[in-house]
């Protein structure tokens, strides 16, 4: 079982920043609204995350950590209409292959909480005792301990972690109503607070894409048959000279959609310079089963079944408010 994990793990865990974007999909698919994530020596020697969600039963713990077990799909139609992040219920079980994990959690009904190692060749699973608050923590450490060759290729500490937190903001930036905490080396980097009004959303964006960034934003907003698009993108005089503020969302999902980003720079046209990128925080919303989500393991690409018709929609919304800005 170990090896078929490993695998597996080879798709969905190629660095700390993996890892980290599948615990903390994890915790928002348990409705958490409070996240910590802790990460030791970019990651190699701790990611920690800490929820307040729902929790994981005692019972649930050893299911947890195996293989094509996942709580959040009972039959096909479920597939078709994905709501939640995960779903593949790979996750921890890749993940506790390649690392030593530690699974500790309570359930609202449950008196005490309860803690799951996964350890062995064989993964036995020990479970025992713990204390914690309602909610889930999750505990990896030495990633790739027992794979040195994967373990060889992590770049460094500073690399690590930046990846770690490109992960973060991308998920501040599609969960206004959870807060994150990011710590490195003990140290807090990064702290998101719930953020409702328009005004703490902005400032939300200010956090992740610079001051400059919100100054020079225009908001968007806007509903066509069955499709909504919503967010803010920046006046093409904030053109950048690579793609790092380039962030869009379906349906709460963070991607790097080719047919999105290729309307999206259609619409600024001649506006940018031809080297230019143009900078965005954009979340298109529409009925979950004009979209296929399953189409790549590390689920950044989407596939909508009407297109041209998507990408004609967000070329208009956005050109139009350019236009309007610009006049
Ligand atoms: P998936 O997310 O695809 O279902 P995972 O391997 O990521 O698979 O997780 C397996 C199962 O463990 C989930 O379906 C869920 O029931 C449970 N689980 C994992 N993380 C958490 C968490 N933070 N809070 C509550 N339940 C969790
Ligand atoms: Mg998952």
């Amino acid at each position: 079982a170990r090896l078929a994990n490993q695998i597996a793990a080879g798709e969905v865990v190629e660095r700390p920043a993996s890892v980290v974007k599948e615990l903390v999909e994890n915790s928002l698919d348990a409705g958490a609204t409070a996240i910590k994530i802790d990460i030791e020596k970019g990651g190699a020697k701790r990611i920690r995350i800490s929820d307040n969600g729902c929790g994981i039963a005692k019972e649930e713990l050893t299911l947890a950590l195996s293989r094509h077990a996942t709580s959040k799909i009972k039959n096909l139609t479920d597939l078709e209409a994905i709501c939640s992040l995960g779903f593949r219920g790979e996750a921890l079980a890749s993940i506790s292959s390649v690392a030593r994990l530690t699974l500790t959690s309570k359930t609202a009904e449950q008196e005490n909480a309860w803690q799951a190692c996964a350890q062995g060749r064989d993964m036995d699973v020990v479970v025992q005792p713990a204390a914690h608050t309602k909610g889930t923590t999750i505990d990896v450490v030495d990633l790739f301990f027992n794979t040195p060759a994967r373990r060889k290729f992590l770049r460094t500490e500073k690399t690590e972690f930046s990846h770690i937190e490109e992960v973060i903001k991308r998920i501040a930036l599609a969960r206004f109503d959870v807060a994150f905490t990011l710590t490195h080396n003990h140290k807090t980097i990064r702290q998101y607070r719930v953020a409702n009004s328009d005004s703490q959303k902005a400032k939300r964006v200010a956090q992740v894409c610079g001051q400059a960034f919100i100054e020079h934003a225009i908001k968007v907003d806007c509903q066509h048959d069955g499709l909504h698009l919503s967010g803010w993108i920046a006046q093409p005089s904030f053109s950048r000279n690579q793609n790092d503020l380039c962030y869009s969302y379906v349906n709460g999902r963070m991607m790097r959609d080719k047919l999105i980003n290729h309307a999206i720079r259609q619409s600024y046209q001649e506006m940018l310079p031809s080297d230019g990128y143009p900078a965005f925080v954009l979340f298109l919303e529409l009925n979950a089963r004009e979209v296929d989500v399953n189409v790549h393991p590390a689920k950044h690409e989407v596939r909508f079944h009407q297109g041209r018709y998507v990408h004609d929609f967000i070329y208009s919304v956005c050109h139009r408010a350019l236009i309007q800005t610009l006049a």
